[in-house]
């Protein structure tokens, strides 16, 4: 039998972030300013990971036959404390960052996150203003934290959640979780005021594919916002193909055969997501009825405006979800440096990002892409 595949957490040392020789930069020197990287794209969206572990096996995120109870989980004193990230975090707003978003593994499997939260609510851009703080969270744990999280000062929840059928969930999430329990998770959240409360559905041909509709006829009206992300190819031991992605344009085919949608205009600049808005009888958009969102992660590459960076939970900062190196602001968090330093540190890193994996690749499929093995686990660096 082949033995399962062990991820490799390759790291760029803190000296090459500090002292190496500078890298090419977009703007020259790394500034501590608002940053923008090589191709232009601001940094606007830290993902935080608080912990690399978590109590479902999703096969497509943390399969049973590698997340075995014999996994190298990071040990305790690797994981960056709460005044470490919060610091971090101060530092990453002053060079654009406006959301900053809790993540995993599982993030309220790590101890009193809502004190993380509190230390980050606390935090001002250089305007003033709050950053906004999201979380994304697969809803186990949702029911009894959602008020003690709003009360710390937590913007907005993502519930992760891939049917609405018992046996598929039970199998998708792999240790026989109920749906009644992540469901009970979003209504307490929509209840403590942590709306509008988003479902993200990873859609997995011949899987869940044939709960697409369900779904959309469980959540239309609600208030959630629903959203269908194509199956993608991150990390290495998924054992991910092509043929298994149930592309966005399907998920609408599927649901306007059933309730007639309408494109809506994006959120925001760097919005991933495509909104569709359910249409009433006139044939406009009924905001009674509700909107989805469609991720097309593999068909619709989206790598142009992708201003999000990610923090994992040993403090290395990766610059795209398929990256096999992270920088190790860790060492140089530990290692004294003051926030000028550090910002200095990030800023010339993002300076110097020209990531685009996505719109790589069909290329580098037959090419260069990352070998099994050498890029990073979602669980690890966080969705
Ligand atoms: N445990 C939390 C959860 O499930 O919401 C947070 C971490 S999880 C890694 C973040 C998001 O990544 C989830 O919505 C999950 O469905 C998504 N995800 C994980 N692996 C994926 C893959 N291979 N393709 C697409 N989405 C994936
Ligand atoms: Fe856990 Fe989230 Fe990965 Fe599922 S997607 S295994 S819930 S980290
Ligand atoms: Fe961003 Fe990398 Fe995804 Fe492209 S592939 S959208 S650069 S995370």
């Amino acid at each position: 039998m082949t033995p399962p595949l062990v991820p490799q957490r390759r790291v760029i040392p803190v000296v090459d972030a500090r002292r190496a020789a500078p890298r090419r930069t977009s703007g020259g020197v790394p500034s501590a300013g608002a940053v923008r990287d090589l191709r232009g794209r601001p940094l606007t969206d830290l993902r935080i990971s608080v912990t690399d572990r978590c109590n479902f096996r999703c096969g497509y995120c943390m399969p049973k036959e590698v997340f075995g109870k014999d996994y190298p989980y990071l040990p305790h004193a690797a994981l960056l404390n709460f005044e470490e990230i919060a610091r971090l975090a101060r530092v990453f707003l002053p060079l654009g960052v406006r959301k900053l978003r809790l993540t995993g593994g599982e993030p309220l499997l790590r101890r009193n996150v809502e004190l993380l939260v509190a230390q980050l609510a606390a935090l001002r851009r250089p305007d003033g203003t709050a950053p906004e703080i999201a979380l994304t969270t697969n809803g186990s744990l949702l029911a009894r934290k959602a008020q003690v999280l709003k009360d710390a000062g937590l913007s907005r929840v993502t519930v992760s959640l891939d049917a609405i059928d018992e046996p598929v969930f039970r199998r998708m999430n792999d240790v026989d979780f109920p749906v009644a329990a992540v469901l009970d998770g979003i209504a307490a959240a929509q209840a403590a005021g942590l709306g509008p409360v988003k479902v993200n559905m990873v859609v997995r041909r011949g899987v869940n594919d044939g709960q697409v509709l369900p779904m959309a006829r469980h959540f239309r009206g609600s208030g959630v916002v629903l959203r269908f992300i194509e199956y993608m190819d991150v990390g290495s031991t998924n054992g991910w193909d092509l043929s298994e992605v149930y592309p966005s344009n399907a998920v609408i085919e599927c649901i306007s055969s059933a309730y007639p949608l309408v494109e809506l205009e994006p959120s925001s600049a760097g919005e991933t997501a495509r909104r569709w808005g359910y249409a009433g009888t006139d044939g406009r958009h009924d905001p009674a009825a509700g909107e989805i969102g469609t991720i097309g992660s593999v068909t619709e590459a989206f790598c142009g405006d992708c201003s999000r960076a990610r923090l994992s939970t040993e403090g290395r900062l990766f610059l795209c979800l398929f990256a096999s190196e992270g920088h190790d602001l860790r060492h140089l968090l530990r290692g004294g440096a003051d926030d000028a330093e550090l910002a200095a540190a990030v800023a010339g890193i993002w300076q110097g990002r020209g990531d685009r994996y996505s719109e790589l690749r069909a290329s580098l499929a037959a090419r260069a892409a990352p070998a099994a093995g050498q890029r990073i686990e979602m669980s690890y660096i966080g969705g």
